[in-house]
């Protein structure tokens, strides 16, 4: 009875084309095995709203003058960053004490006369030569009319969570939970003057970007839009089902799995007037196909302005947020299987 069913349900699909695309989703969706749940959870709660408030504060404050692309504040940022890196003892993938990538000249405006990347890696037990690259950008607007832009949100929220979630796979690695996959911590400089540092890292990668499996990118997760102050329990997905639909039913599962957060993908919309979806660094590696996610939450009112201060952060929600980006990452690094591009996928092929 049940064998009949079945096939009479394949015989039903195979003569309609929507109903056919509708099974194969089913049977990617079906494959989805998530893995190491237990030690998710346990490193997880390795990622705290206190930690996060403490490098936010010292990332967001005066020291870094809003960390303008190729100024003083933004080279210290850059150096705080590889000191965390050094302290951590997390690698980079550039070899020695070494963490920055420097832009070459001929990207850079006039005005810039240097800047650079900051790059951090854990190299992968199983697949090493498999990236998947977590990014934030750590530029911001610098001084104006005499105040300093801190960008808290913008984006010293990402900054921290990718500290946060580095932190988290390094201790997961010392308690014998290396990743599988090798995980590239990515600190992309000039995004706010064209998203130079990461256009530059697609055409200079590090890693060949044919074995770059993903780019989850996280632009201002500290905050709550207008839209939200009913429920503030949401984030923004944008571009997750646009190259690989693998990619977003795994990063759905993980969403269902792990976290309450709702996700939304109101600015996924082909339509949506902001275009959100080549606002960001990410945007280059969509340009080359590689699959990505993009967290963001919304605009407020004190996007690109002084008032982007640590002290509007909302850290519970900052911590939410980053644990469901640690549990997806941790979940792209460690499955059995790749995940695929639509049109690399054997289940929509
Ligand atoms: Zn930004």
């Amino acid at each position: 009875m049940k064998f009949f069913s079945t096939l009479a349900l394949l015989t039903l699909v195979g003569t309609c084309a929507t109903p056919k695309y509708t099974l194969k989703i089913e049977n990617l969706k079906d494959s989805i095995t998530l893995v190491d749940t237990t030690v998710v959870n346990k490193f997880s709660r390795t990622i705290t709203a206190n930690e996060l408030k403490t490098q936010l504060y010292k990332f967001a404050s005066e020291d870094f003058q809003g960390r303008k692309a190729g100024e003083k504040g933004q080279k210290l940022a850059a150096d705080f960053l590889q000191s965390y890196y050094i302290k951590e003892g997390i690698a980079s993938p550039l070899g020695n004490t070494n963490y920055f990538q420097n832009i070459a000249p001929s990207y850079l405006p006039q005005g810039v006369d240097s800047t650079e990347n900051v790059l951090a890696y854990i190299k992968g037990s199983e697949k090493p030569d498999e990236i998947i690259v977590l990014s934030a950008h750590l530029d911001h607007l610098g001084v104006e009319d005499g105040k300093t832009h801190y960008g808290a949100d913008d984006d010293g929220s990402g900054t921290v969570a990718i500290l946060e979630i580095a932190q988290a796979f390094k201790y997961a690695a010392a308690n014998g939970y290396t990743p599988k996959r090798s995980v590239l911590f990515t600190h992309f400089t000039a995004e706010e003057i064209g998203q130079i540092g990461s256009r530059y890292y697609v055409e200079n990668p590090i890693f060949p970007l044919e074995n770059t499996v993903a780019n989850l990118n996280i632009d201002m997760i500290g905050r709550v839009d207008d839209k939200h102050t009913e429920n503030k329990n949401y984030v923004y997905l944008i571009g997750s089902d646009r190259i690989s639909k693998e990619l977003h039913y795994v990063s759905e599962a993980v969403g269902k799995q792990y976290s309450d957060i709702n996700l939304d993908y109101t600015y996924n919309s082909l339509n949506d007037r902001n275009q959100y979806y080549s606002r960001s660094d990410h945007y280059k590696f969509a340009l080359r196909g590689i699959p990505v996610i993009f967290y963001f939450n919304g605009e407020h009112a004190d996007y690109h302005k002084h008032t982007d201060t640590p002290d509007k952060i909302d850290y519970e929600l900052l911590e939410k947020r980053t644990r469901l980006i640690f549990a997806t990452l941790w979940q792209l690094a460690n499955q059995e299987r790749r995940i695929a591009s639509d049109e690399n996928s054997v289940f929509l092929n």
